[in-house]
């Protein structure tokens, strides 16, 4: 048994199925085609099960023979296994028998999803020998590889546009990586990232490694499962930027199944987006197959990506599960924000007001059947994105250091002291 390449195969293009080997690169030369990890399942389903999985530690890499590392993973560890929430209050107030919300607000170490993608990114870059790490990003990325670099003794570009929240800015420099600001949207710093990428020897997580770095979106999926006792949850609501991870919850529960590690089928896949920038719901709502690029205006940034790489596939996903897509606006955005918050005690980002604010849409239209049971995927913390709240969530009552005036503003609530 050859342990080189621990369970993976190859790469292997999703469009013409040709193969590459492990290394560095994210297109097929044939097609340009997204490459794709192929992993040995009969090895897997032989060495893995439930039992094994739930003596480990609580992290993601509980799930290590279904992520793509060779060997033990080198950088980011601790990362995941966040609590599932029962959402009780939430769900009554948006009429649905059962909710449940995955907090990834408190993912291990930068308060985001991104922390799952990273880990396995930076682990397998090592693998290949890589000293410099670098990414794309709308925000959440950028801390975290900016963290997890650190931690790793990797060194850090981080490219984000020059407007982010100034939350994310300070959550990068932080670290002391070196912090690109670029004048433009996402898209244009991404493009600039590929020609930059093409020419220095850095492994970019969400460029050339994007092979690797994607799967590690699976394990909130695997997560979500086991959390359930081994249920697939009838419906996933998820926040699309690229869409990539959409497309690898779903490819969570088909793998626990293909193993024979869950007996399921029929889950649906829900999409979210914001309005301001919605090309993957647009195309979803019109029964499209492909969606028009668009210039992105939302306050909701992590997922401002005008031209979602894996769009294409997440609309695949959305259309073979019997799912559907929703988009909010800024004011539902602020609004989910608040109803999570006074619900559940969970203090999300905008990407989280964007999933709670589609929730509800897809509730109120049927899409979600109130019998059912949902599980919400939360991916970011509020704390990140204060400016966009600010202002919309009402101001403290000031006074003198007097119980005098206490018990006249206790007086207007109607309080009486005992
Ligand atoms: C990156 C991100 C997402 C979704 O990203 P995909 O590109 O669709 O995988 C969702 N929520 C937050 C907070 C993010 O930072
Ligand atoms: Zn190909």
């Amino acid at each position: 048994m050859s342990d080189e390449n621990g369970f993976m195969k190859a790469l292997k293009c999703r469009e013409c199925g040709r193969e590459y080997p492990l290394e560095a690169k994210h297109v097929c030369e044939f097609d340009f085609g997204p490459l794709e990890v192929a992993y040995d399942y009969d090895r897997i389903r032989s060495v893995l099960t439930r039992d094994q999985i739930a003596a480990r530690p609580h992290s993601m890499w509980r799930y290590r023979e279904l992520l793509p590392v060779a060997q033990e993973p080198t950088a980011g560890c601790e990362v995941g296994f966040t609590p599932l929430i029962k959402a009780d209050r939430l769900a009554k107030r948006l009429g649905i028998r059962e909710l449940w919300v995955k907090n990834d607000t408190v993912n291990y170490p930068t308060l985001s999803f991104k922390d799952r993608v990273v880990s396995v990114a930076l682990s397998r870059s090592r693998e290949l020998g890589f000293k410099t790490v670098a990414c794309a990003s709308t925000g959440n990325l950028a801390n975290s590889v900016a963290a997890n670099a650190a931690s790793a003794g990797l060194d850090a570009y981080v490219f984000i546009p020059a407007d982010l929240e100034q939350g994310k800015v300070v959550n990068s420099l932080v670290y002391r990586p070196q912090v690109i600001g670029i004048h433009g949207h996402y898209d244009e710093v991404n493009r600039l990232c590929a020609e930059i990428a093409g020419k220095y020897g850095w492994a970019f997580v969400n460029v050339n490694m994007r092979p690797y770095y994607a799967e590690g979106s699976k394990s909130m999926g695997f997560e979500i499962v086991e959390q359930l006792e081994w249920q697939v949850p009838q419906h996933t609501v998820i926040p699309m930027a690229s869409g990539s991870l959409l497309t690898k919850i779903h490819k969570s529960y088909q793998e626990l199944s293909k193993l024979g590690l869950v007996d399921a089928s029929g889950w649906r896949i829900h999409g979210a987006q914001a309005t301001g920038c919605s090309p993957i719901s647009s195309a979803q709502k019109s029964g499209l197959d492909f969606f028009k690029p668009v210039k992105p205006d939302t306050i909701a940034k992590s997922l401002a990506i005008g031209t979602p790489a894996d769009g294409f596939y997440a609309l695949r996903v959305m259309k073979d599960s019997q799912g559907s897509a929703e988009d909010v606006s800024d004011d539902e955005i602020r609004e989910g924000i608040r109803l999570l918050a006074e619900c559940e005690g969970i203090f999300a980002e905008t990407a989280g007001g964007v999933t709670v604010g589609v929730v509800k849409k897809l509730i109120a239209s049927g899409k979600i059947p109130a019998e059912d049971s949902a599980v919400l995927c939360v991916t970011g913390h509020g704390l990140k994105t204060l400016d966009a709240v600010q202002g919309h969530v009402g101001k403290i009552r000031e006074i003198k250091p007097s119980l005098r005036e206490f018990e006249s503003v206790i007086a207007e609530d109607g309080k009486i002291a005992h």
